[in-house]
């Protein structure tokens, strides 16, 4: 195959359908002087994923479409079957576009559960992976190439990972296996953002599935399972502790003022038995069929208040569940007060006369509504996120069991819709030691503020997701350790959440405050590279570069496996050259 015969397609992606049409094109971005990148489920920021041009404006997570340029941008929608090459070692080599689940969001709808690894692991062969995170729409590739991990300490999907067959930036296919005498290449390769090459495949040594059971509470902070703040006793551990002695466990931290609750979401693996029958977790309260919708409408009006016009698209998207959402606020009109009697009006002229003259009568309220947000918002907190203690037919406290399949289960958040709430993300992995320090240093920052608008702006209208991951050789791995150092027990890690439909980039508008609160305060983090990351330009003004680059061992080992795999730059983007400061490498140029 010459790299001419293949050709883009009408959606601006190159849709490769084997390993030599892979080849093919590496090649051709080196001879023709291009950048190229292969995207995944598109759920990394999207600078992350493609070639040049992106810009900030566009650095947005599911931005499904590739830049306008004459650069490469891959998508592998073709290229996603599985094989067993070991049945004994349970060694199955996957190609990398494979998805681990079903990625919703796919734009040519091809991937399904059916076509998943997951599914077919479990369904064909009785075979799972360790561990996975809350959703599995992601690629296998994708998912590896940034790191992502799901809440366990005790198990990691790096402990599945085998052997990568990678194309070099000059179509040379190489490969690295943990069985290689030195780990070297491998630690590099395990997670390497598509800068050693574009991945082929994956071997992954799976394990036997299992099922889970577990249970979720949401109480206030002093009737936590987990003692959040402080060193632990004998009735509750320290959230140290709890991270590193429950085998999956995630926690979702709402701390804005009045509404301070904790989610505690845990389980354990379970030995799958003959009639099995699962009892899936409920991710949405007291409103199932509604909350998304009713959260996507209050989150698009209380973050769009400076230009209510961006709320139309979603309330017209949402429109024929908007009888429902009126429904739930006339419910709790009382509660809600002077928001709920507006929240009741704007639905019930966007019902009668469109959603032209529902933001029409929603501008002029929009100072009334910014008033009053830091005394309705833990109310509507209570009406979405209830706690335990106040639901309906519950015992004070009484949490919500479940137990599933592993590959099902795990996955908490799979019934989250990608579009309702489309939510965007930094994450910052810490050593596991300095919890308590870090929870500290969180909540006096979000309490201290004598005013309540300033302390809503601290903590923002959405959850800070808090969970860990176990330590790794792989070098550029947020919980990499030498084994001696401070990381060598794992990681705590801090994932706040922004609503993808709220004004502005939360890089500049919402993450520098922990970014910069967590260094000033000599905390080592390193960052998720899936999200966002602050932004740095030529020179490394803010030192952001210089910060990171102190924190990882293997920095300048993996810059120079980076230049041998791609000599002549054509994987390096600017997002990539500004995370890393290689301001100074030559652009690609054509070769021979
Ligand atoms: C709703 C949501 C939930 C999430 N939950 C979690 C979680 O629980 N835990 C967690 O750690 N992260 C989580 N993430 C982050 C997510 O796992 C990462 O962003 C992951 O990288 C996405 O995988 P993807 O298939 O979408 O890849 P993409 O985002 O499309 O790509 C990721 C990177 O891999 C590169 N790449 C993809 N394929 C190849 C290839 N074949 N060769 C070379 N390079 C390649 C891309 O160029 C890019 O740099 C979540 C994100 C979202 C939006």
């Amino acid at each position: 195959m010459t790299p001419n015969e293949i050709t883009i397609g009408a959606d601006g992606f190159y849709h490769p359908a084997s390993e030599e049409e892979l080849i093919a094109l590496v090649k051709k971005a080196n001879q023709e002087g291009l950048l190229l990148r292969v995207r995944g489920s598109v759920h990394s920021v999207a600078c992350a994923i493609y070639t040049d041009p992106c810009t900030e404006d566009e650095n947005h997570v599911e931005k499904q479409t590739p830049p306008d340029t004459d650069n490469l941008n891959v998508m592998l929608d073709q290229y996603r079957t599985f094989r067993v090459v070991d049945q004994e070692q349970m060694l199955v080599e996957a190609d990398a576009g494979i998805n681990l689940g079903i990625d919703p969001s796919d734009p040519t709808h091809t991937s399904t559960l059916e076509n998943s690894l997951l599914y077919q692991l479990w369904n064909d062969y009785g075979w799972t992976l360790s561990d996975l995170g809350g959703i599995t729409h992601q690629t296998v590739s994708g998912f590896v190439s940034t790191g992502s991990s799901g809440g366990s300490l005790t198990y990691s999907i790096n402990e599945n990972l085998y052997a990568f067959r990678m194309i070099d930036g000059e179509g040379n296919v190489y490969e690295v296996s943990r069985e290689d005498t030195s780990p070297d290449e491998f630690n590099a390769v395990a997670l390497s953002m598509g800068l050693l090459g574009v991945i082929s495949k994956i071997t992954f040594k799976c394990i036997p599935t299992f099922n889970i059971s577990g249970q979720e509470a949401i109480t206030t902070y002093d009737e936590a399972l987990v003692d959040l703040f402080g060193n632990g006793s004998a009735e509750r551990p320290s959230f140290e502790t709890f991270l590193t002695d429950v085998e999956y466990t995630r926690l979702v931290w709402w701390p804005q003022r009045g509404g301070e609750r904790i989610i505690v979401w845990q389980c354990q693996r379970i030995a799958p038995q003959y009639g099995f029958r699962p009892v899936h977790y409920q991710e949405f309260g007291n409103y199932p069929e509604i909350s998304e919708v009713a959260i996507s409408i209050f989150y698009t009006i209380i973050g769009n208040l400076d230009d209510l016009s961006a709320a139309k698209p979603k309330l017209e998207e949402s429109f024929d569940q908007l009888e429902g959402v009126l429904q739930l606020f006339l419910e709790k009109k009382e509660d809600l007060g002077e928001f709920g009697k507006i929240m009741a009006d704007v639905l019930t002229k966007a019902l009668e006369f469109g959603v032209d003259a529902a933001i029409t009568l929603l501008i002029p309220l929009a100072p009334i509504i910014k008033a009053l947000l830091p005394d309705i918002f833990p109310i509507v907190l209570g009406i979405f996120m209830p706690l335990d203690s106040t639901k309906k037919g519950m015992q004070k406290g009484e949490p919500q069991s479940f137990r599933d399949y592993g590959w099902h289960g795990l996955p908490m958040d799979g019934q989250a819709s990608d579009t309702l709430v489309p939510t965007e993300f930094t994450e910052i992995w810490l050593p596991i030691g300095r919890t308590e320090e870090v929870m500290n240093i969180l909540n006096n920052y979000f309490t201290e503020p004598k005013s309540k608008h300033e302390a809503l702006r601290r903590t923002g209208t959405y959850a800070w997701e808090l969970y860990g991951a176990g330590p790794t050789d792989i070098w550029m791995s947020p919980s990499y350790s030498n084994g001696n150092d401070e990381w060598k027990d794992g990681v705590f890690r801090i994932d706040p959440y922004w609503f993808a439909g709220n004004a502005g980039n939360p890089a500049e508008v919402f993450y520098p405050q922990l970014w910069d609160l967590l260094r000033q305060n000599n905390i080592p983090y390193r960052l998720h590279w899936g999200k966002y990351q602050p932004i740095v330009t030529e020179g490394d003004p803010d030192g952001w570069v210089a910060f990171f680059k102190s924190q990882y061992e293997k920095w300048d080992d993996f810059l120079a496996k980076r230049a041998e795999k791609d000599p002549n730059n054509i994987f390096l983007t600017d997002y990539w050259r500004n995370r890393f400061g290689l301001w100074d490498m030559p652009k690609p140029s054509p070769k021979s």
